[in-house]
């Protein structure tokens, strides 16, 4: 019998500037370029209509990738099965705090650094709740996650050392990463660091000097910058495998400088695919400076984003690896959405989201020294369930399978309307992006 095929509601079409056809599906995270003698053939096959078979050589690579879809499969079903996945046992993301302690004061920072470094009965509890579920997990991630952890190198080592010993026990696939503002991140210090397998770290840059240093400077007052660019200049002679996501926030205050920032960052990095720019634009995160920060117009931040993102690639630096992996499937859940993922405060107070610390919500539970957890799984229905279950909108959504509707919970929750994400508002624009980040080499 003849099967019928027809587009999948999960793609997205769009064309490159010399006229290339880019396809993207959300469901299989396949991204695709044709050049215009194969896109006439493309275009007819993707018609709403469908296309009956047999299929021509193009259309069976079309099938294989989930863009065209036997017409007896449910598209929705399997975005709602694929939703299930996130709440299988074997893996686990814990989002620690080795300390909630920092040395910086930041303009713009949410935080209220009520704590020192983690407990040792803390760690204790930890290090023991990991070695209970070695024989379920299979991945284990870890995002070291403050304050400022690297004040807590001490806490970070026992703590790694302890998790990599159940992962070499168990099998388990073992990965970390690092948000830290950089400050002691020393060509030492990441040595250390990649021994214990933190091979992802995020480090802000908001300027040239000047500008950086009124934003992000220590606790005394003093700048920052020079001290961050040197160790970034010293960690990049380690010849070892690791990424630094240089992320740059931006507002109205800092918005003429961001070009030079890049152009600055892109010849200091010259060819050296380790280091990444990310440009973000600053909100209002719950910090005591929140009514006086000079936040973008939401429109103008999405669009500055991605020219800044498009000059960072035409001045040699390679596409944050971030952005491709928020289009793939589940890739933009945050993991406050997640139902394996916690965040374990200094004194083993246990939350879901990384921003909302002090809010009842947000405190789901507690780690006790004998490794068991307690938790309150009705705060915790409410950060997992909240999105495509419920929202009829999110279920008819080209982005469904990556988004779930739950992209930011905390923001669903508190304002009631869609968390979509920056890249699912400007897709083709970032469809382009990936496509002359490939071609760019
Ligand atoms: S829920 Fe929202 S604010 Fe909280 S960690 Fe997730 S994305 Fe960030
Ligand atoms: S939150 Fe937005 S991007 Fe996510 S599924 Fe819903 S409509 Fe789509």
């Amino acid at each position: 019998m003849e099967q019928t095929y027809l587009p999948s509601r999960f793609n997205v079409l769009t064309h490159t500037h010399s006229k290339e056809l880019i396809i993207y599906n959300s469901y299989s995270g396949a991204i695709a370029s044709f050049s215009p003698s194969e896109k006439d053939e493309v275009l007819r096959l993707m018609k709403k209509e469908g296309t009956t078979g047999p299929l021509s050589m193009i259309g069976a690579s079309l099938e294989k990738e989930g863009f065209l879809v036997n017409s007896h499969i449910d598209e929705k079903q399997r975005a709602q099965f694929l939703h299930q996945s996130l709440h299988r046992t074997d893996t686990m993301h814990l989002v620690l705090l080795p300390t909630e302690a920092c040395n910086f004061r930041c303009t713009y920072c949410y935080e209220t650094f009520p704590r020192g470094n983690m407990q040792k009965d803390v760690r204790t509890g930890l290090k023991k709740y990991i070695d209970n579920k070695g024989n379920q997990l299979n991945h284990l991630m870890v995002s070291w996650f403050g304050g400022e952890p690297l004040l807590a190198l001490d806490e970070i080592s026992e703590l790694s050392e302890a998790f990599l010993q159940t992962a070499r026990l168990h099998n388990i696939q073992y990965k970390a990463e690092m948000s830290t503002n950089g400050y002691y991140l020393t060509e030492e210090t990441c040595r250390k660091l990649l021994q214990l397998e933190v091979r992802q770290f995020m480090v802000t840059i908001d300027g040239p000097e000047k500008v950086h240093d009124e934003r992000r400077f220590l606790v005394n007052g003093e700048g920052t910058f020079s001290t961050i660019i040197n160790n970034l200049k010293e960690i990049r002679k380690i010849d070892d495998q690791f990424d630094v996501y240089l992320r740059i926030n931006f507002d109205e205050s800092n918005l003429s400088e961001i070009s030079e920032t890049i152009s600055y960052l892109s010849k200091l990095f010259d060819g050296d695919n380790r280091f990444q720019v990310l440009c973000r634009p600053v909100a209002r995160w719950g910090g005591d400076n929140d009514d006086s920060l000079p936040i973008c117009d939401p429109q103008v931040a999405n669009k500055k984003i991605w020219e800044f993102t498009e000059q960072s690639i035409d001045e040699g630096l390679k596409l944050v690896s971030q952005i491709e992996s928020s289009l793939m499937p589940t890739g933009s859940v945050c993991y406050a959405a997640k139902p394996h993922s916690i965040v374990v405060g200094a004194d083993g107070q246990l939350y879901k989201c990384t921003l909302a610390f002090h809010k009842s919500i947000n405190q789901i539970g507690k780690l006790f020294p004998d490794g068991s957890v307690e938790l309150d799984y009705d705060k915790i229905a409410k950060w997992t369930l909240s999105g495509e279950e419920t929202d009829e909108h999110c279920q008819d959504c080209f982005f469904r399978p990556a988004c779930q509707g739950n992209h930011c919970p905390l923001y669903r929750m508190e304002t009631g309307n869609r968390p979509c994400s920056l890249e699912k508002q400007r897709i083709k624009k970032v469809l382009q992006l990936i496509w002359k980040n490939y071609t760019n080499v």
